[in-house]
């Protein structure tokens, strides 16, 4: 039997999906949890994300087997619940820029290799499979088709959780401002709140998507960060057979809930003006180029219009893996850093959750480690 800490009192300092998720978990493993939250729930990155669920392509074995993990959670949320319109798989779909599919052949074998669902389509083939793609924007190369892949839209999984939260007890604090975990000698003593409320604590845990790198730098450990600014386009409500989640050289193309369709692509991100004061601008004609992008994807080409965008920083750790639990030297403070938070945000919760309430790492995380960094 794992010994745990008495009436754990946990803070979460952040409101998007991560921080959320871990939330739930803890007060499922019967922690007195309060989230804490600047703005509203799903204010950042979470509320302007893609969200594929995935482990395409090639990483580290022990990314490939969290973000597999991330994946059965998901299958097990959409097999206890009612999420059928918010949490889909219906497969990803991608491929190569015509003449250039060399670096998608390595891919595939490696994915195969590791037991990864994926099957190489013909531009025939692909109809059949996976409905709504112009079959002349497929190049004569093919396409990886991944049928185990999906998509979640992160707002009604982050309300499914704070549901989850509430029934057992915890509380959520929005418009908070920003708020501060409090360190005291070597331990977290309390979470403050802008207006001065204070949280007495236990553990704490920051999960404030891309300002968690500048947070721990003021404690002497540094994290590298990789965050870019990013776009998300989304259209109206459109009639398309569209299913799968599509990975194409000019764009990326979602479903959602209600019909219309999200996308995104690393031309346009890049195509965003960002000032020396951390401002940025989305000119007009790269939201209308990813619209038409999208719609030369799509089979009928229909035209797409803008319902509205989301641009802003998509957390990224400079070496790419995910930044997981407890500060070297402070007790009872744990971080969460990661790209890949709609994959990884339920088995990342659950694992830190565990490790916040009992002080035993799990192996799983060994790789992810804060310190790592420190070396
Ligand atoms: C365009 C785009 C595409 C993406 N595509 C995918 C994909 O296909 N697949 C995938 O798995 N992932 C994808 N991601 C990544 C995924 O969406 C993110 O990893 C995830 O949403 C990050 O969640 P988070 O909780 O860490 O951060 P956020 O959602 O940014 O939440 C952090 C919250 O903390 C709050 N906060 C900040 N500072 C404070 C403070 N001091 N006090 C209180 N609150 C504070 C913020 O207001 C914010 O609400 C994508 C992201 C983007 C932007």
């Amino acid at each position: 039997m794992t010994d745990r800490v008495p009436a754990p009192r946990v803070a979460v300092v952040g409101g998007g999906v991560l921080g959320v998720a871990t939330a739930a978990a803890l007060a499922a493993e019967g922690a007195d949890v309060t989230l804490v939250t600047d703005t509203r729930l799903g204010s950042g990155a979470s509320g302007r994300s893609l969200s594929w669920l995935n482990s395409y392509g090639r990483r580290s074995g022990a990314y490939h087997e969290l973000r597999m993990l991330g994946l059965d959670r998901y299958r097990t949320l959409a097999a206890r619940t009612h999420a059928a319109g918010w949490l889909r798989f219906d497969g990803g779909l991608t491929w190569a820029p015509a003449g250039s599919p060399e670096r998608h052949r390595v891919d595939f074998e490696h994915m195969r290799q590791n037991g990864y669902d994926a099957q190489w389509l013909t531009r025939e083939e692909v109809a059949d499979m996976t409905p709504g793609v112009d079959p002349a924007a497929i190049p004569d190369e093919g396409a990886i088709f991944n049928p185990s892949e999906g998509w979640v839209e992160l707002p009604p999984l982050i309300d499914h959780l704070v549901q989850q939260l509430h029934a057992r007890g915890g509380t959520v604090v929005e418009h908070a401002g920003p708020s501060t975990i409090v360190v005291e000698g070597d331990r977290v003593t309390a979470v403050t709140t802008a207006s001065g409320d204070i949280h007495e604590v236990d553990a704490a845990v920051l999960a404030t998507g891309p300002a968690v790198p500048a947070t721990v730098a003021s404690l002497g450990i540094a994290i590298p960060d990789a965050t870019p600014i990013s776009l998300l386009v989304r259209t109206p409500p459109v009639d398309v057979a569209l299913r799968a989640v599509l990975n194409t050289p000019r764009v990326a193309v979602r479903p959602t809930p209600d019909g219309s369709l999200v996308l995104d692509s690393g031309w346009s991100e890049r195509e965003i003006v960002v000032h020396e004061d951390g401002g940025f601008q989305v000119e007009d004609s790269t939201v209308q180029g990813l619209l038409r992008e999208a719609s030369a994807v799509l089979e009928g080409n229909p035209t797409l219009e803008l319902a509205s965008y989301g641009a802003g920083p998509k957390p990224i750790p400079g070496d790419g893996e995910p930044v997981v639990g407890q500060l070297p030297g402070i007790g009872g403070y744990h971080v969460l850093f990661t790209h890949s938070g709609a994959t990884l945000a339920l088995i990342l919760g659950e694992l830190l959750a565990r490790e916040v309430l009992t002080d035993t790492p799990s192996p799983l995380l060994q790789s992810f480690r804060p310190a790592r960094f420190a070396a």
